[in-house]
């Protein structure tokens, strides 16, 4: 027993939350827990809304806290699901499975907090937005928090100690979308995931500055290793987990206590606008009708004398590896010159041609279209960015090059999947193969026309499921194109409506 009774905040009336109010309860600490929403469970709240975002990117978005889908259950067994001195055993009327569904979680945790007197300890409806010492020299914490409701009011108060009870990293996270220059990560360690172009430069331009720089690699030859001849970097697996005390974890067991992640891993554009009718679409990677196929792979062996594709992929790496490694940028494009005397020739008539489009910037595509039903001509309407009344302008081009990656179809994160009924006759791509992806591979392919899985793992190859008629395996996806089609690296594809995203979840606390 602490010998002292301190007054404590905890934040959030989860799992862990009621766990934690309980035990400094039975210390005879004075707790105060707030939450902010007005019921207890955390997770285990079903909530039928979904994010206004679907794939939860935008930041603007209505959170929603809750993952469930409504088909949810455990994927413990009850005996090591339940707490040590509280078991989560079959009450009355209750759901009698081994693993049972989600609604009986939080009845076994509504029961715990009545059974030892939490209910009372909770503020809810208490959103907490800042944590932070009350000055320099005291030990208290001030906690503000905003009430919840049509007045919502801003409340603060001292606490000896805070407890944060919510799934979090609390280190910062960047997206290389969101990269600019080094300096803000000077003596800092950095965990940076990828191995793509933005992954290699910005992970060399932060080694100079940082601490200690992690790349995380997908590959399934990568382990655990300090890179040659830079003191500062290492390469590890694929991030396995990341804990509130700062701690990342990689698959092959290695671990580092980061103080930021940068997620180099890829971008995505997003094009709304075009309406063709199905006149342009795209097959095997070829855009038509185009007045000349262009054969880019082809293009580089015959008229600039670099090797077929897959060999130029080990070249890349290597060279990578090399930019990475090497202390001087001229030694790595020397090298690379060397070797590819026609680099520049690629770079240079790529620039040209974007110069001579003279393009027309701060204007965003809102719409092409065909004039009419017999013209040949296309309109391209664009909205001016930066005018004062939102200025449009339409004009008529007698052919329109796209040059932006979409994929028209719907995309959703297993975060805001709640039932299969919206998938009735759809060919859906779902992506995972953790515990959603089962159950949501499951449950949507009794209602779906076909259901593709796109699984992670090097030994994965297209197949279709035994003893189901609409469930296939692929490898991870590829490409996803604009007239529906996925393309899976296995070479397999599908012409698809919706991909499902069950690629795990992300909590943030934005208070601390
Ligand atoms: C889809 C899914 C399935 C899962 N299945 C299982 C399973 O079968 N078995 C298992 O053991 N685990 C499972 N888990 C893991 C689950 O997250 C944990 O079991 C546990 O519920 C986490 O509890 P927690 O208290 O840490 O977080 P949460 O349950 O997320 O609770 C956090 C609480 O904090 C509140 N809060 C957040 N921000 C603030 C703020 N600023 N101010 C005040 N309050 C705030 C939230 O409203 C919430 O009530 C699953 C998770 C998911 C997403």
């Amino acid at each position: 027993m602490y010998e002292q009774s301190l007054k404590v905040a905890v934040i959030g009336a989860g799992m862990a939350g009621l766990l934690t109010a309980r035990e400094l309860k039975r210390e005879a600490h004075r707790v105060i827990v707030f939450e902010k929403s007005i019921s207890l469970g955390g997770t285990w709240v079903y909530d039928p809304l979904v994010e206004t975002d679907p794939l939860g990117l935008d930041p603007a978005r209505e959170i929603v806290h809750s993952s469930l889908y409504r088909s949810l259950r455990v994927n413990l067994p009850r005996r090591l699901m339940g707490f040590l001195d509280y078991p989560f055993s079959l009450k009355e009327g209750g759901d009698p499975r081994e693993f049972p569904g989600h609604e009986e979680v939080l009845r076994y945790l509504e029961d715990f907090a009545r059974d030892f007197g939490l209910v009372e300890l909770i503020r809810f409806g208490h959103e907490v937005v800042r944590v932070e010492r009350a000055n320099e020299v005291s030990h208290e914490w001030v906690v503000e928090s905003r009430t919840r409701g049509s007045e919502s009011e801003m409340e603060e108060e001292a606490f000896e100690a805070v407890v944060v009870c919510m799934d979090i990293w609390p280190g910062m996270q960047v997206h290389s979308h969101n990269y600019r220059t080094p300096e803000p990560f000077q003596n800092q360690i950095v965990v940076l995931i990828g191995n793509g172009p933005s992954a290699h430069d910005i992970l060399r331009e932060i080694s100079y500055v940082a601490k200690e720089v992690h790349q995380a690699l997908r590959a399934s030859d990568v382990h655990f290793k300090k890179l040659e001849n830079r003191n500062n970097i290492w390469q590890h697996s694929v991030i396995k987990c990341a804990t509130e005390d700062g701690k990342v974890v990689f698959q092959d067991g290695s671990f580092v206590y980061a103080d930021v992640i940068i997620h180099c891993t890829g971008f995505k554009y997003h094009f709304p606008f075009l309406r063709t009718n199905g006149v342009v679409s795209v097959d095997d990677n070829c855009v038509g009708p185009l007045y000349k196929h262009f054969d880019y792979e082809n293009w580089l062996v015959t008229q600039l004398g670099l090797p077929p594709l897959e060999e130029w992929r080990e070249e890349m790496y290597f060279y990578a590896l090399k930019k990475i490694t090497s202390h001087d940028d001229d030694e790595y494009w020397d090298t690379w010159e060397a070797n590819y005397p026609a680099r520049e020739i690629v770079h240079s008539s790529l620039y040209r041609s974007l110069r001579v489009n003279l393009p027309r910037f701060g204007h965003k595509v809102v719409r092409v279209e065909r004039v009419n039903e017999v013209s040949h001509k296309w309109v391209v309407e664009s909205r001016i960015r930066g005018s004062e009344s939102e200025e449009m302008e339409e004009e008529a081009f007698e052919a329109v090059v796209v040059c932006m990656d979409i994929w028209p179809g719907m995309e959703v994160h297993s975060h805001n999947y709640r039932t299969p009924e919206p998938f009735q006759n759809q060919i859906v791509v779902l992506i995972g193969n953790g515990p959603s992806a089962h159950d949501i591979l499951r449950e949507i392919s009794y209602v779906a026309k076909e259901v593709h899985q796109a699984l992670r793992a090097s030994d994965v190859h297209f197949k279709k499921l035994e003893n189901r008629n609409n469930i296939w395996q692929h490898s991870v996806i590829k490409c996803a194109t604009e007239d529906g089609k996925v393309v899976f690296q296995d070479g397999s594809f599908v012409y698809a409506d919706v991909i499902i995203h069950c690629t795990g979840y992300c909590h943030k606390c934005d208070f601390n």
